[in-house]
């Protein structure tokens, strides 16, 4: 959005169609509300240098503005100008923060134009490589074992590793002290020199490290086994016991509310096209990411399902019985 003086001394705002045909006509940030180098700050960067090109070769650049839980970058996203060159790129969170937080700094569904949905992507259980377990039975017993000493690492209340974790204890009942960072890529680092136990991490962030050996994994929190080859004889945590366990991360894309249309479209089909970009679906695929290829696609269908999300995670939330003002 441009602002044009008038001879008069007003500021009139000129949305017309000439101005919005040059969008974007400088680089788009895109505020990742968790750490540089951890799952959704990977899928952020991948999808940047994606849509660089539908976006007639703009740069895309990367914020990264991390901290309880995503709700920090996500409350300043809802804030900065609608003018379509600051945007969100967050994940699951953005559905589980109303229910984990009695007060948010941000209106969920009222705040943000709703871009599109981008993929969905599963977790996996792991632990410091000198965890004395090296399949899951085994660690349920170390974790029995140790009731009350155990370190989980999370990204801050209301992120994925948080309700990965949150579920996790509720459904063991074992209570685990929770050691919350900015971004699961610290926690990462602090799980590799065993300063923490286990974390739920996307597969976006551990696939490299299970592959390479660097940590132990134990399970996939999707209901349906993995095909990644270093993942695929992971169990999920519902065959290891846990009935019905089921966290699936996703991502999506948003504006600030009151962001012209003519640009909220421009970004949708940029995203699109991002999106059927071989290199950065083999990317995806091979850290085990699935690529929206349904009508979630579209910003208004995105928006439904982050309704969906709400509701579905909110009783579950208030089962598990976590919250923070
Ligand atoms: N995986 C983190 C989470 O727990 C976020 C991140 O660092 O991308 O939500």
């Amino acid at each position: 959005m441009k602002t044009l003086r008038t001879s008069l001394g007003l500021v009139v705002l000129a949305l017309a169609g000439p101005v919005l045909a040059d969008y974007p006509d400088k680089p788009i940030t895109i505020v990742v509300p968790f750490t540089a180098g951890g799952p959704t700050d990977k899928v952020a960067r991948d999808l940047a240098e994606a849509m660089r090109k539908p976006l007639g070769g703009q740069s895309v650049i990367i914020e990264n503005v991390g901290g309880a839980g995503g709700t920090l970058g996500a409350a300043k996203v809802a804030r900065a100008p609608n003018d379509g060159y600051t945007l969100l790129l967050h994940h699951i969170g953005i559905s589980t923060a109303p229910s984990l937080y009695r007060t948010l700094p941000y209106k969920t569904l009222e705040d943000f134009e709703y871009v599109g949905m981008v993929n969905e992507v599963p977790m996996t259980l792991i632990g410091k490589p000198t965890l004395p377990a090296s399949n899951y039975a085994e660690l349920l017993k170390w974790m029995e074992a140790n009731k009350g000493k155990i370190n989980l690492a999370n990204a801050g209340l209301g992120a994925a590793s948080h309700l990965c974790g949150l579920l996790l204890q509720s459904s063991l009942k074992i209570d685990m002290q929770t050691v919350p960072y900015k971004g699961t890529a610290p926690a990462m680092n602090d799980l590799l020199g065993g300063q923490v136990d286990i974390m739920c991490d996307q597969t976006t962030n551990t696939t490299g490290q299970i592959e390479a050996g660097k940590v132990k994994a134990f399970a996939v929190t999707s209901s349906k086994r993995l095909t990644t080859p270093a993942l695929k004889n992971l169990p999920t945590l519902d065959e290891a016991g846990l009935k019905g366990f089921n966290v699936n991360i996703w991502h999506g894309v948003y504006a600030p509310k009151g962001t012209p249309k003519a640009v909220t479209d421009k970004l949708n089909a940029a995203l699109r096209a991002a999106l059927k970009d071989p290199d950065f679906i083999k990317r995806e695929e091979a850290l085990g990411a699935v690529i929206i290829t349904d009508a979630r696609l579209g910003g208004a269908e995105h928006k439904k399902f982050v309704e969906a999300e709400i509701a579905k995670w909110g009783p579950i939330i208030k089962a598990a019985g976590q919250y923070a003002d």
